[in-house]
């Protein structure tokens, strides 16, 4: 996970509060991408996935716990390898800890220079932490390619379902494979859909 997550960037409008770089990275992320997660049209309620040639983005929009502090979007790069889960789980864990820290102090001002610099420390707890406490691992199977998959699933979809078995769509190659995650984690059946859109 460590050499998959390559940037983090916390913000909203023309602020940015907190940008990270792995630095092991050889791609670089521009200010571009950071502009259209910013301005994307639409809540960004949920979390919106972007592929490019060689990386992912993930960002989406989440407010502080309990309406204290500023309303950020948060925006996560990965290598193509990377699932979406792990990038989701990664930003979850983020921005728990950084309303934890910061909340209070989106109150007064926003120009706090080094003061966000201590969350480099957060960044790294979080490639320790996530994979413990926020992802499933689980193994698949798909038939279309016989070829079987290590996926990571966050826990919060398991948690937070409504009901049971939870569906999740895994996308590789040319194809889908629509998965059945059962409350204990594990894969109650798969079978290859049909994509439209
Ligand atoms: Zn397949």
């Amino acid at each position: 996970m460590r050499n998959q997550i390559l940037y983090l960037n916390i913000g909203i409008g023309s602020e940015t509060f907190f940008n990270w770089r792995n630095p092991a990275a050889t791609i670089t992320f521009n200010q571009i991408d950071v502009l259209n997660a910013r301005n994307y049209p639409g809540k960004l309620s949920y979390s919106i996935h972007i592929k490019k040639q060689d990386y992912k983005l993930v960002f989406r929009k989440i407010d502080p716990p309990k309406g204290k502090g500023k309303t950020l979007i948060f925006i996560v790069g990965a290598t193509p390898a990377c699932q979406y889960q792990v990038m989701e789980a990664f930003m979850e864990f983020i921005s728990e800890q950084w309303y934890e820290v910061y909340s209070e102090l989106f109150l007064q001002s926003s120009t706090f220079g080094n003061l966000f610099e201590g969350f480099k420390e957060i960044v790294e707890d979080a490639f320790k932490e996530v994979p413990k406490r926020y992802l499933i691992k689980m193994t698949t199977r798909c038939s279309s390619c016989a070829q079987n998959f290590v996926l990571y699933v966050k826990k919060s979809l398991i948690d937070h379902a409504e009901s049971f078995p939870v569906a999740l769509v895994f996308e590789h190659a040319d194809h889908a494979l629509l998965l059945y995650i059962d409350s204990q984690g594990h894969t109650r059946g798969e079978s290859t859909v049909d994509i439209t859109g």
